[in-house]
């Protein structure tokens, strides 16, 4: 008996070990090309990622997702190289966090144009990033559409969400959208919450659903970096909403902070990835909303 039990733990080490060398196998940086597209790309960075598009007039690239990684930037211009040697033409920025558009110089170097929303190029030039390339042009409210060689993608704004400066990337023909932080794939929020806008969140993810996509690339990879569907969007509506209305109910009896936030749980969403970091946050910007009126 004792012999089968140790034989047991045996295999369970074999298979525990196996499970840790997989996890240590998956490289930093990933360059993806997504099903079914001519040359839609979805670029990985440690947990970052971006989408870049190689059309045959040049390429259109995103995010460089490099913050705290010198060498990101560089490595992902040589990324993109193995796949085409055609001009980097463009880079745009899904909204101002660094953490996702930190690192840019090797394709201001190989003469792309950068372009964001007008309210992250304003909030750039304010803060002055030294990892940072400076968008040369902004995006209006009533967006802007990108055509080059075969490719069509347009950029669009649709008020505060998880950022005031949040671009939807969509490629009509191919059905795609590349929306960063604000609809997470199968995950919790977590320290996106910082400075997200509740009320008009759910707006704006209802005005996403309501465009013509079927797949989106989310900026942080998903679950075995799947990519998202119009139920994982409407999953996370519900996910916020589930939330808000769970802390009015605390903050409306006068808890926030302390005591909200330590009575606050979301049981249903338990088992879903980043549940015990994300929590404290998603707290803490309820309260914010239904506790003090911000
Ligand atoms: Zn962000």
């Amino acid at each position: 008996m004792l012999h089968k039990l140790f034989m047991f733990v045996g295999v369970l080490m074999v298979f525990t070990g196996m499970a840790q060398a997989q996890q240590a196998a998956r490289p930093p940086i990933a360059t993806t090309k997504v099903d079914g597209t001519e040359g839609v790309y979805v670029f990985r960075n440690g947990n970052h990622q971006a989408m870049f598009v190689v059309t045959s007039d040049g390429v259109i690239a995103t995010d460089p997702v490099a913050y705290g990684r010198p060498n990101g930037g560089q490595q992902y211009l040589e990324e993109i190289r193995k796949v085409t040697d055609k001009p980097i033409r463009y880079v745009i920025y899904s909204h101002h966090h660094f953490d996702h558009i930190a690192g840019g110089k090797a394709f201001k170097d190989a003469g792309a144009t950068f372009l964001a929303h007008w309210r992250a190029k304003e909030r750039l030039e304010q803060l002055k990033d030294p990892h940072t390339v400076l968008p040369d042009e902004a995006v209006p409210n009533r967006g802007r559409t990108i055509q080059l060689g075969n490719t069509t993608l347009e950029l669009s704004y649709h008020g505060l969400n998880h950022s005031d400066s949040t671009l939807v990337m969509r490629l009509p023909k191919e059905k795609i959208i590349f929306v960063v932080d604000t609809l997470p794939v199968g995950t919790m929020p977590g320290r996106g919450m910082i400075d997200f806008y509740p009320l008009e969140t759910e707006d704006f993810i209802k005005k996403v659903l309501a465009m013509d996509w079927e797949r989106l690339i989310p900026g942080h990879p998903g679950p075995g970096d799947r990519l998202g569907t119009k139920k994982d969007v409407e999953d996370q509506l519900k996910l916020l909403q589930t939330a808000s209305a769970t802390m009015k109910t605390l903050a409306q009896q006068g808890k926030c902070w302390d005591t909200a936030e330590k009575e606050f749980q979301l049981p249903e969403y338990e088992k879903w990835p980043g549940y015990a970091s994300g929590l404290p946050f998603i707290a803490r910007r309820y309260c914010g909303l239904w506790g003090r009126g911000t």
